[in-house]
């Protein structure tokens, strides 16, 4: 063989044996394992995004999910007060929860961010829905301003007004293809499919009020709650249509023993032993209900 043919056939060789490869289906025979084994292109889903996070606990889909979004992150610091910032302490109560929940068992935890990055605030509930999670708990911590004095947690739920708007735009938007809590809404006009959201969107409202009512209750005598410590508000954070979702104000950055609280080990491990046993509570009524 000339040395040309030989060169030839040294780039030749693979793209030959790749050929190869697809003209028999991918299967490259193994004789003496007495089996074939396929090459699969592992490709990511379209429209998935490839960093979803990592869902723990156990691997067992008919477990519940929790989704757990620590607020801010990375360039959003978020408030700020006494040197503390919100982003560093809610992820420290976002990872006591994750924490305690896994050592109990029995639930799946994924988290939005598990480290300090930024995340815009529409990708919180999508990484929800897209791990199909039963219940999304948004940790913040408060800024009072100059007013130190004010202390204290309370919990958002999306309001009534807020729902339904997103619900009728999500529907408007998801009306082609999608469906939610397994109402298929495609082939259906826009009113049918408005109507079955906004029923969905309903009981989501419910049980995350559901939520939120056993949080206080689980909570009194143990965390301390602001005076208001139900609220209603539009926050784009809760607006996942199928996933029951709170929002937790942890207490004031700006108030220094909440903000000393909140970063010590006993303040998340408190938080984190209340919310954990409001989760395995909402789960249990879920199932029985
Ligand atoms: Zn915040």
């Amino acid at each position: 063989m000339s040395l040309r043919i030989q060169l030839w056939l040294i780039f030749l060789a693979p793209i030959l044996l790749i050929a190869g490869l697809f003209a028999f289906g991918l299967t490259i025979p193994v004789p003496h394992l007495g089996r074939d084994y396929v090459i699969r292109l592992i490709l990511p889903d379209a429209g998935q995004p490839v960093d979803l996070p990592e869902v723990l606990g156990p691997q067992d889909k008919t477990r519940p999910l929790v989704v757990i979004d620590a607020g801010h992150g990375g360039k959003d610091p978020g408030a700020s007060g006494g040197g503390r910032r919100e982003k560093d302490i809610v992820l420290g109560l976002a990872i006591a929860l994750r924490d305690e929940l896994l050592e109990q068992g029995g639930v799946r935890v994924a988290l939005t961010r598990d480290d300090d990055r930024f995340l815009i605030l529409e990708e919180r509930p999508a990484i929800a829905r897209r791990l199909d999670a039963d219940l999304f708990i948004s940790i913040h911590a408060d800024s009072a301003g100059e007013i130190s004095g004010v202390r204290g947690a309370s919990i958002y739920t999306l309001s009534d007004e807020a729902s339904s708007e997103a619900a009728a735009r999500f529907a408007a938007r998801e009306n082609a293809a999608d469906g939610v809590n397994g109402a298929v809404l495609s082939g259906k006009s826009e009113d049918v499919s408005t109507i079955l959201v906004e029923l969905s969107q309903r009981k989501v409202q419910e049980n995350s009020a559901e939520f939120a009512r056993l949080i206080t209750r689980e909570g009194r005598g143990v965390l301390r709650f602001h005076p208001q410590q139900r609220r209603a508000a539009e926050l784009a954070v809760l607006r996942a249509p199928d996933v029951p979702a709170v929002l937790y104000e942890s207490g004031y950055i700006t108030n220094p023993q909440d903000a000393a609280r909140l970063a010590s080990e006993e303040g998340q491990a408190e938080f984190a032993d209340v919310i954990a046993r409001a989760i395995r509570i909402y789960f249990a009524r879920q199932t029985r209900g």
